[in-house]
């Protein structure tokens, strides 16, 4: 069973509002096992509109079409579908009852231009509107069929998991197909750039394409790779997608296509478990975290795991640090707080740094070490560098130092140059910071000190 998204809306296209709707229902259709081989947007406009159902209808086995179902003038949806199936529309008096009760249960009396919202194309069945006005609608078209919902996303979303889903399972039984589900996991991976991650991962997904067999035509990713479509079960099982998202890492996406959720589980843990160890080979543990695991996350496991605590000295992210630790949720048992050491002389006066050059090796390890002794904490994180645009300290912009003071042992500094403008330096930075962290502390035994106990907790 193929499905096809229609939404409706002129502000669509001119981009006043993000379709979103098509995302949930892609989501949401893939979660039940139900592929989509395309989305299409169009305005509020009768043929386009009738153009872009025809197009659907001929290319899938279902049409799921939102928005234009409200009582004003450029709601057009019900007359576009009345004219794809070359029918009349006909008022529905039950209809018109619901719409009336609708309003009196808000005191008010129904406006007669939402009597159009009661016209039903001849053959359609009703999705009874529990939320808005208008209901949605089932039109049997042949074999196939056009479900059409409002455009309000609460009201979409409750007739689709109401009435379409529902409708379309019983059509998928009644074709003997399997209903199953199709499911994702993202690992989320910092320090590699994504063609490396595509080299190093490209035997694996070799090794899936080959699983997969020649059963079909598709490209690998999304619904389509995961074998989703008219031949299921020939095509592969899993899939591995590449997505770059900036200062939040690369992510490496694995769907798999599975008769039920527990199985498409144990699929996604043996893929996830090969996908580590693969990228492991370099000792390197660039998967921070997995699905909405962010950095600080991660962070906040290895340090919790441990008890240990942190302290921070912050220069040119100037709290961005602290700030991203203080998103995670009881981060008060080992975040014990940070200095924002913006100006030389705080770094001198407040974390105890000679006085001298700020943006150098020397000042980031008595800043990550007067982090932690100031703040009573087991580990001391220092940021120190140029966010631009001008150079400072003889050094260009993008050049960061970052101070890691573990127990009592001297602080260990690593210096970086991170590229873009000045807020992707900070931001670059800062996760950079993170990911160092989350490192070096995750590669340090459980239960012991860190080198030796500091005082925090
Ligand atoms: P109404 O009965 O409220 O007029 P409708 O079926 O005519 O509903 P629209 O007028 O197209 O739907 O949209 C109603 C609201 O839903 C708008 O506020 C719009 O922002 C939102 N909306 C419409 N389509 C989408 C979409 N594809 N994604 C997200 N929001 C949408
Ligand atoms: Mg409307």
């Amino acid at each position: 069973m193929r499905v096809e998204i229609v939404a409706v809306g002129t502000e669509l296209l001119l981009g006043q509002i993000a379709d979103t709707n098509s995302a949930w229902l892609g989501e949401h259709l893939a979660a039940a096992g139900v592929s989509s081989h395309f989305h299409q947007a169009v305005g509020d406009n009768q043929s386009r509109i009738v153009l872009a159902l025809r197009t659907a209808l001929a290319r899938s086995d279902a049409v799921i079409t939102c928005g234009g179902l409200g009582p004003t003038h450029d709601d057009i949806t019900r007359e576009a579908i009345a004219e794809v199936l070359n029918v009349p529309l006909r008022r529905d008096e039950a209809v018109v009852e619901a719409i009336r009760a609708m309003f009196s249960s808000r005191g008010r009396e129904m406006p007669d231009a939402n009597l159009r919202q009661a016209d039903v194309p001849e053959g359609a069945a009703i999705i009874p509107q529990t939320m808005g006005t208008a209901p949605g609608l089932i039109c049997p078209v042949g074999a196939k069929v056009l479900y059409a919902v409002p455009g309000v996303p609460y009201e979409m979303s409750d007739m689709f998991t109401r009435a379409i889903l529902p409708d379309l399972e019983a059509r998928m039984r009644a074709n003997g197909e399997r209903t199953g589900t199709i499911a994702s996991r993202v690992l989320r991976t910092w320090g590699m750039s994504e063609s490396g991650l595509a080299d190093v991962l490209a035997g694996r997904i070799a090794e899936l394409d080959e699983e997969a067999g020649a059963g079909g035509t598709d490209g690998a990713g999304g619904t389509d790779g995961a074998g989703a479509g008219g031949r299921e079960g020939e095509r592969g099982a899993t899939t591995i997608a590449f997505l770059a998202s900036g200062i939040e890492g690369i992510k490496v996406r694995v769907t798999v296509r599975a008769p039920d959720d527990r199985t498409a589980a144990a699929r996604l843990d043996v893929e996830e478990a090969t996908i580590r160890s693969i990228l492991a080979v370099d000792g390197r543990d660039i998967v921070f975290g997995v699905d909405d695991e962010a950095i600080e996350d991660a962070v906040a496991r290895v340090l919790h795991d441990r008890r240990w605590t942190l302290g921070l000295a912050e220069s040119l992210t100037g709290g961005l640090v602290g700030s991203r630790l203080a998103n995670v949720p009881g981060a008060n048992s080992w975040f014990r707080g940070g200095v924002i050491s913006y100006a030389s002389e705080v770094k001198f006066d407040v974390l105890g740094v000679h006085p001298g050059p700020v943006v150098c090796e020397t000042a980031a390890a008595q800043m990550a070490e007067g982090a932690r002794r100031i703040l009573r904490a087991d580990v001391g994180l220092s940021l120190t560098g140029v966010a631009g645009p001008a150079s400072q300290d003889g050094k260009p912009p993008g050049t960061v130092f970052i101070g890691l003071a573990l127990g009592e042992a001297p602080a260990e500094v690593t210096e970086l140059t991170v590229p873009g403008d000045r807020q992707r330096i900070r931001q670059y930075a800062t996760i950079s910071a993170l990911d160092l962290l989350r490192r070096r502390v995750g590669a340090l035994p459980v239960g012991g000190p860190p080198g030796a106990p500091g005082l925090g907790g």
